[in-house]
């Protein structure tokens, strides 16, 4: 178990319930070196992170970005590892999708009251401190009883192929990859054994200059792991990873930590960086 990298974190930016200074407070309890902060559509909470650590020599934060992408059938998600955060092009994407989040809510609450579930989208704004997502609206869910844990108001409503999922207009992989790269970011597939028939899509995605993708992600195996090393093998992805942590509160939350990806992938990335920052 690495407890070296963590590149996979949420603030309250986005859907995380830390804010970046008390998540930080939190990674300086653990043996963690480097991490990134990887809001949805969100690069607010890096500044506040990386002044919160800025009296500790030994932690390392990279600036980081999570963003959902549009696939029939499926959700991508794409991470971009040392995104520079004052990119125009970037900023002006990451406005456009957190006001699409907001049509999407009010929609997504609109279409819960067909189904007896009355959720006051104002009480779901004052939740969202950042970008508007379904874990916000699933909170206000548990608030009136509805459920018990977030996570279950997926199951049922809010998942993909759930009552009141909504869409959202999203960037295809290919745009998304293009988006983090010409912000200089690293493009590196999150989670991809969340994706439907992934190993289908990548060619398209590495075309488009993925770098990277996880495999040290949260739950996965030892099956999982290899299942996705071997596609790092093929397409020479760097392997990265880390906890995706939300501080939601679910029961078996994973804590920062345990299960990053090894230095020699960070060097690795590092080095990816340091050529896109040139
Ligand atoms: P959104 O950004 O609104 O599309 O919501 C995506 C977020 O919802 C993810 O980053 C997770 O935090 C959460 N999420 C997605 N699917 C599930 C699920 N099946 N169970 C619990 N949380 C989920
Ligand atoms: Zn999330
Ligand atoms: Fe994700
Ligand atoms: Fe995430």
């Amino acid at each position: 178990m690495s407890a070296y990298a963590d590149l996979h974190l949420h603030t309250t930016k986005s859907d995380g319930n830390l804010s970046p200074t008390e998540l930080i407070r939190l990674i300086e309890k653990t043996p963690l070196k480097v991490v990134s902060i990887t809001d949805h559509d969100s690069t607010e909470g890096i500044a506040e992170a990386i002044e919160a650590a800025s009296k500790n020599t030994s932690l390392e934060i990279i600036p980081g970005i999570e963003l959902g992408t549009d696939v029939p059938g499926t959700e991508i998600h794409i991470l971009g590892h040392w995104i520079d955060p004052t990119d125009s092009m970037l900023q002006n994407h990451l406005e456009e999708f957190r006001m699409g989040r907001e049509t999407r809510a009010r929609k997504t609450v609109e279409k819960l009251s067909t189904f007896d579930i009355d959720i006051d989208i104002n009480r779901v704004f004052e939740i969202a401190q950042g970008a508007v997502g379904r874990p916000h609206i699933a909170q206000a869910m548990v608030e009136k009883g509805y459920i018990t844990y977030p996570q279950q108001a997926f199951e049922k409503y809010l998942g993909k192929n759930g009552l009141a999922y909504v869409s959202r207009n999203v960037l295809s992989p290919r745009e998304a990859i293009t988006l983090i790269k010409n912000a200089k970011g690293v493009a590196t597939l999150a989670h991809p054994r969340e994706a439907e028939n992934v190993e289908a899509l990548l060619p398209d995605m590495v075309d488009a200059g993925l770098a990277g993708i996880e495999i040290y992600y949260k739950d996965y195996s030892e099956t999982d792991k290899s299942r996705f090393q071997t596609v790092a093998d093929r397409y020479n992805l760097i392997a990265l990873g880390g906890t995706d942590y939300h501080a939601f509160g679910t029961p078996g939350e994973m804590a920062p930590g345990p299960v990053g990806p090894p230095e020699a992938e960070i060097h690795k990335l590092k080095q990816l960086a340091s050529l896109a920052h040139k």
